[in-house]
């Protein structure tokens, strides 16, 4: 196999049915690919499958969908917990828990077992593309996909180019990009790229405030979402993304740059300690239900 960059991409494995990966599964049928949804616990894949239902369920109350959009999303969709059945794909995209030696793990599985070339895509909040890429025999095939939360919905997509990242990969995959209805950006490879570094530091930034009681968490979301027109306050976020997703990250970044901006503050590790995930545990920074939250905080400070 001299070149592995499959030219045209018509499939799509997606590696991980969490947070990211079934949106991400949905984003591609709905754009026309055959899209395998792969996770190794099956309970998650059967969440996965049910929050796509769910999302499309939403888009048609809303009049955005039609039945038929639906159905032609959910028959190109299919889900499985064997990683053999992801070794047709043209480009697989890996959305398991952000640490390096998975997602490295990830990539060398597949290619012992590819049956044909592919692009690897991680969609990683943080780490290096050129770190993922040292467990690959193909790292100009491996790139970054940086999708936002939810997928359906955010119209961002980071292409982030390794140091061994083909011209090849980087247009292959921002074309998909486009067709799956993002905007695409190629930013390079350092750490937090361009949106998760100033994303988080607002989000931790916001935490020490509240630690320090400078006003309450539904305020200091005001404080953005009034003041700067953010959709969405950066605690409100951090609830939505996932208490545990954003401390992986400020670790990362704090051993990486070294700044104190990204060291994590107290209460976020110790509501992770507790399993206050945020939306999906039910309870972080707010209390959810029904996928709302409640309009009081869950902590004071
Ligand atoms: P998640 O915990 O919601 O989902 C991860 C899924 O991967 C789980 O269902 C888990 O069972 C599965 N998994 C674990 N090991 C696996 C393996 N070896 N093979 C297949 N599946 C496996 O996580 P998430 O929030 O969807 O995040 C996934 C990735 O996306 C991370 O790298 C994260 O940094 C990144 N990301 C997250 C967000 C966000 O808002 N949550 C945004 C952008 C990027």
């Amino acid at each position: 196999m001299k070149d592995r960059v499959a030219p045209t991409i018509e499939s799509i494995a997606v590696i991980g049915a969490g947070t990211m990966g079934h949106g991400i599964a949905q984003v591609a049928a709905s754009a026309g690919y055959r899209v395998i949804l792969r996770d190794v616990d099956r309970d998650s894949l059967a969440r996965g499958v049910q929050a796509i239902e769910r999302n499309l369920a939403k888009g048609i109350q809303l009049g955005k969908l039609t039945d038929e959009d639906r159905d032609y999303t959910l028959q190109r969709i299919r889900g499985t917990t064997r990683l053999e059945e992801t070794v047709h794909s043209d480009l697989i995209v890996e959305a398991a828990p952000e640490q390096l030696d998975l997602k490295q793990e990830i990539l060398r599985q597949l290619e012992a077992v590819a049956e044909r070339p592919f692009i690897f895509a991680s969609n990683t909040s943080s780490l290096s593309i050129t770190e993922i890429a040292r467990a690959s025999q193909h790292p100009q095939a491996v790139v970054g996909m940086h999708f936002f939360n939810p997928v359906h919905l955010m119209r961002l997509v980071e292409i982030v180019v390794g140091n061994q990242t083909s011209d090849e990969t980087v247009e292959t995959v921002r074309a998909v990009g486009r067709r799956l209805k993002k905007e695409p950006i190629v930013v390079k490879d350092v750490p937090g790229f361009a949106s998760s570094r100033l994303g988080v530091a607002l989000g931790l930034e916001a935490m020490r405030m509240f630690e320090q009681g400078v006003a309450s968490v539904p305020d200091i979301d005001k404080a953005m979402e009034l003041g700067y027109n953010h959709p969405m306050g950066p605690l409100k976020l951090t609830d939505v993304v996932g208490l545990d997703v954003r401390l992986n990250i400020a670790e990362y970044l704090h051993h990486q740059l070294g700044s104190e901006t990204f060291r994590p503050p107290e209460v976020l590790r110790r509501l992770v300690s507790e399993g206050k995930l945020g939306k999906k545990t039910g309870e972080g920074f707010y209390n959810w239900h029904d996928g709302k939250e409640d309009a009081r905080q869950a902590h004071s400070s």
